[in-house]
């Protein structure tokens, strides 16, 4: 076991968009494979055809690529262990519920829905719940309580039915899981689970461990929701004969609430304030459209960097991590058993730390989109500038137009409040001689201008302050915004006469 190569799989069912946390695995699974010079194989388990989701496997693949997962087997990709989509594999499961019939340990289920319900209905007036295991099956409809005559004649007919694992009696299933250690399971506490169901689609179970072992899985990296299906694994490996060979299993930590108690959920999401899903996606069905961090303007490390750090941290006090780094550190030991709670102003904290830096250049073409779409034209280079001069405020890029609409268009309106504190009696007139003085300054780069501007209030008495500030006003239409001799000196000579000008002109107190 310890000289295979190291395969690892993400395996998730298309029943809508890929949440945080399934990204999650999915990472935590790829780092794995890389530290490790092993395989990442994308198998997409479709097995429950009733709650397939159109566009959802195209989503989920979108938003691994997006997050730099690259798939070395997969459906798109193909590879030596194909089909990867278990829809496509579905004639080589029965052979496997064939042998586990054959060897005993998996038999065949007849009982109606009806006939359930009404057994769940009697066991419920007694205050008892209902379990298929080995103290209910002798009384119910199945291979183990009818006679093999009778089975035949049944499955003859067409009737239906379903093959159920025949879990064991009072055994203890001991298996170690790489990040809780060893884990015991009696198997009195769990059920007779449906493998196979008679319109020749295996369940998640025996599509699950079958495909593992075909596919050369040599560990299971999943959500902490799976633990509890580890025993029936773990049996099914050893019923199927493949117990040597058995993947080594990973469960990993919950994802919880930022605030409150429990599992993030992929309702909490837009409630909260924040996306839970990568991509945005809109549900075929309702129309209803959620967020995504990329259209929310994150950047994909930055996304990647946070879900890093939920479970798992480096030992150090490391907190920006490329792929590549991530890859070069990451280790199962270093995950921790116990959930991690979101935090969504931490992904923002991680958001500005790769917007500072990354170059004005590339910053600038985020930038252009956006001031393109609100029909503003600019040019790269003047872009770059301002994304130079904003971004250690703003966490995104969009905050860079917010806070720096003023520098591509002129104020059309003045922020009242700031009016009412920074636009007292007497500033138009000091703004009026402000202006002449401007038109006769010919340098007009940010500094030696500074150095003529300064003198000149001192020498007229004026309160520096206040004139900043109805300067500031007159440009930027508010009270906020970078040095006023760098954006005077973006803006050119005429434009920042032609608002003072305009502020003179139409700002009413
Ligand atoms: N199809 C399962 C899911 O949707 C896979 C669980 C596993 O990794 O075994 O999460």
């Amino acid at each position: 076991m310890s000289n295979q190569k190291v395969r690892v799989r993400f395996a998730p069912s298309p029943t809508g968009p890929l949440h945080m946390g399934g990204v999650r695995t999915a990472l935590f699974n790829y780092l794995f494979a890389k530290r490790n010079g092993g395989d990442f194989l994308l198998r997409i388990e479709d097995t429950d055809q009733t709650r397939y989701v159109p566009g959802a496997e195209d989503y989920i693949m979108k938003s691994l690529e997006w997050c730099g997962i690259v798939v070395d087997e997969g459906i798109r990709e193909g590879g030596d262990c194909g089909p990867y989509r278990q829809s496509e594999r579905k004639a080589l499961y029965r052979k496997y519920a064939d042998e586990l019939i054959a060897s005993g340990n998996a038999y065949y289920a007849f009982d109606t829905a009806e006939e359930l319900d009404a057994k769940r209905a009697a066991f419920e007036a007694k205050k008892e719940t209902f379990t298929y295991n080995s103290q209910t099956r002798g009384e119910m409809n199945n291979s183990i309580s009818l006679s093999a005559e009778e089975v035949e004649g049944k499955i003859a007919a067409g009737e239906q039915y379903v093959v159920r694992f025949k879990m064991p009696d009072n055994h203890e299933v001991k298996e170690e899981d790489m990040i809780r250690g060893w884990v015991s399971f009696n198997t009195d506490q769990l059920d007779d689970k449906v493998l196979f169901k008679s319109d020749g689609m295996p369940t998640y179970h025996l599509a699950n461990v079958v495909d593992d072992h075909l596919m050369g899985i040599s560990h299971v990296i999943r959500g902490e929701e799976w633990l509890p299906s580890m025993p029936l694994h773990v049996l099914l490996y050893q019923s199927l004969g493949w117990g040597e060979t058995m993947p080594r299993f990973a469960h990993l930590p919950l994802i919880l609430k930022p605030v409150g108690k429990g599992k993030l959920s992929k309702r909490d999401g837009d409630k909260m304030g924040f996306p839970v899903f990568p991509l945005e996606w809109t549900d075929p069905k309702s129309g209803e459209l959620s967020s995504g961090y990329r259209e929310d303007g994150y950047f994909a490390e930055a996304f990647v960097n946070m879900l890093a750090f939920l479970g798992w941290n480096p030992g150090t006090e490391q907190e920006l991590f490329s792929m590549d780094e991530l890859i070069e550190s990451f280790s199962l030991d270093r995950v921790g058993k116990s959930g991690s709670k979101f935090d969504p102003d931490k992904t923002k904290w991680y958001n500005h730390q790769y917007l500072m830096t990354k170059d004005d250049a590339e910053l600038a073409v985020l930038l252009l989109d956006i001031l393109k779409e609100k029909g503003i034209e600019s040019t790269p280079e003047k872009a770059a500038i301002v994304c130079g001069m904003l971004k250690e405020r703003v966490d995104f890029v969009s905050e860079i137009y917010e806070q720096g609409a003023f520098f591509f268009q002129a104020p059309e309106s003045y922020d009242a409040k700031a009016v009412k504190k920074r636009w007292k009696e007497g500033v138009p007139e000091i703004m009026s001689e402000i202006l002449e003085f401007l038109k006769g300054v010919d340098n007009w780069e940010a500094a030696p201008l500074k150095e003529v501007f300064s003198p000149f209030v001192t020498e007229k008495g004026w309160g520096f302050g206040v004139v900043m500030n109805a300067f500031r006003l007159s440009l930027v239409g508010a009270a906020a915004g970078p040095d006023l001799f760098d954006i005077c000196a973006f803006l050119g000579k005429e434009e920042v006469l032609l608002r003072i000008e305009n502020a003179i002109n139409n700002i009413k107190r």
